[in-house]
């Protein structure tokens, strides 16, 4: 045996655990695609997914990597990834900077509780910073671990509040329809697109809905009463439910009314926050400021989970003012260090990197090839879009198949990633590249698009002349 010295000795050690390590990353991807498919099909429960088809085929894309604005599966196929994921991965992907601050915070102090006062330096920083970034006097912000528990907190908080405020019988919370708000009880009981409330049997009470018109509006108010309504909760634009855009005037009379009746109003930035819309926050667009904003996804561009509730001082300062007990509302990973530090790196890249600007220029270009896509193209009813947000309407009778899940298929094949949104006979494709698209990719993801509608048109158009 030869002889080795210390060092030498200390670095075969470095090498064989390297070489450990390196097995083990190894090993995970040495997996056959075939193992993993069917490994994912027996032991894996998938989000928001059709079960029995699942149950036959499972996964259908298995993702290895990302970067920029770019997904790779295990064939080694890239997408354009369309939507940024869950509209979330908005400074894109493969962002080393915010992988080093994770491991930088993770070894420094991975985790420690914000509970009863506690705190740390990362959560209280991103607090502040969020502070910057939001409209009016909103500076106060409680972490979540996504949007769901942001808005059941801001519902049990306002709850409370109102209880605190002698107006215990101040519970109802009215949201409009083709809303999104979570997929906790609360949250599916505040979201007004039905599919997903019928999907249980049983809700929370007091979550009302109203059509997007400021009468529907007052006339819920009316009926309920004033002083039954705690709350209304609305996206400035909405997303899962087809990226509608109000109209022009329709916040600022929604803010009179909760003036006038003492109802709060909840803005749920889940996707339009942090630069989305072309601007900070999707409500500023319309030139009023809530009482609420909730957040989550492009806090931290999906690099980390993490949400929050922000409320405006004056609000903050009543609930303090009025509060004897504790504040009964706290997750495990309220304001988690990892997530915390996370979201402050992706802001400052947002900042630093004027995304805001490319997100505006790169909107009118999508908006623009939208409106060149619908001049070919008779059965587009609607295209709209407002920052790096947008969608396509084709008509759909009622009853009728819907084509956006072909054109979906489509463009798969071609590279890109849409989403097709069917609900409430909607047969609509929604787009929100992340912000760092650039012109030359956005031209490719547009006519990737044109191609695959033409393509799913021409089939019909055949299959239909075949018919008769
Ligand atoms: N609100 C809105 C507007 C959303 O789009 C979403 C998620 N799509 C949520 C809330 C829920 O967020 P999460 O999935 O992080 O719980």
């Amino acid at each position: 045996m030869s002889a080795m010295n210390k060092h030498q000795m200390n670095q075969e050690l470095i090498n064989l655990e390297q070489q450990n390590v390196h097995d083990v990353v190894d090993l995970n991807l040495k997996r056959s695609e075939a193992e993993l498919r069917e490994l994912d099909r027996k032991h894996f429960i998938h989000p928001s997914t059709p079960m029995k088809k699942f149950a036959e085929t499972g996964p259908t894309l298995i993702f290895t990597k990302g970067e920029g604005i770019h997904l790779t599966d295990t064939n080694g196929q890239r997408y354009i990834d369309g939507l940024s994921s869950l509209w979330n991965v908005n400074i894109g992907h493969g962002r080393a900077e915010l992988g080093e601050v994770a491991m930088k915070q993770m070894s420094t102090l991975a985790f420690s509780s914000t509970f009863n006062s506690w705190s740390h330096e990362p959560a209280i920083r991103l607090a502040a910073e969020i502070a910057k970034w939001t409209p009016g006097d909103l500076n106060a912000t409680f972490f979540t671990s996504g949007g769901s528990d942001s808005n059941d907190s801001a519902f049990k908080t306002i709850r409370h509040y109102w209880m605190l405020k002698g107006k215990p019988e101040k519970t109802k919370v009215i949201s409009r329809t083709k809303s999104y708000h979570g997929i906790s009880i609360g949250t599916t009981s505040a979201t007004g697109i039905e599919e997903f409330r019928t999907f249980t049997n049983s809700l929370s009470p007091n979550f009302h809905y109203v059509e997007s018109s400021i009468e529907a509006l007052e006339a819920k108010i009316e009926e309920e009463g004033a002083d039954t309504i705690a709350a209304f909760i609305s996206e400035p634009i909405q997303g899962a439910g087809g990226v509608n855009i109000p109209t022009e005037n329709y916040f600022k009379e929604v803010r009179d009314l909760c003036d006038k009746h003492d109802i709060i109003f909840i803005s749920d930035e889940v996707i339009t926050g942090f630069g989305r819309t072309g601007k900070n926050f999707g409500i500023e667009h319309f030139g009023v400021v809530p009482d609420i904003i909730t957040i989550a996804k492009g806090v931290t561009s999906g690099y980390a989970p993490l949400g929050g509730m922000i409320m405006s001082d004056r609000l903050y300062k009543d609930l303090q003012d009025h509060s004897q007990g504790n504040y009964f509302q706290g997750y495990t990973y309220s304001g988690h260090p990892v997530g915390t530090a996370v979201a402050l790196k992706n802001l400052e890249v947002i900042k630093e990197e004027n995304l805001i600007e490319n997100i505006r220029a790169r909107g009118e270009q999508m908006l623009e090839g939208f409106k060149q896509i619908q001049k070919e193209n008779a059965d587009i009813i609607n295209v709209r879009g407002i920052g790096l947000m947008g969608a396509i309407e084709f008509k759909r009778e009622v009853g009728a198949e819907a084509i956006g899940p072909e054109i979906v298929a489509e463009a798969l094949k071609r590279g890109l990633i849409l989403r097709p949104i069917m609900y409430e006979n909607q047969d609509t494709l929604a787009l929100a590249p992340p912000f760092v698209i650039t012109e030359e990719e956005m031209g490719e993801l547009l006519d990737i698009l044109n191609e695959s509608i033409k393509v799913v048109q021409e089939k019909s158009t055949t299959e239909h002349t075949f018919l008769h």
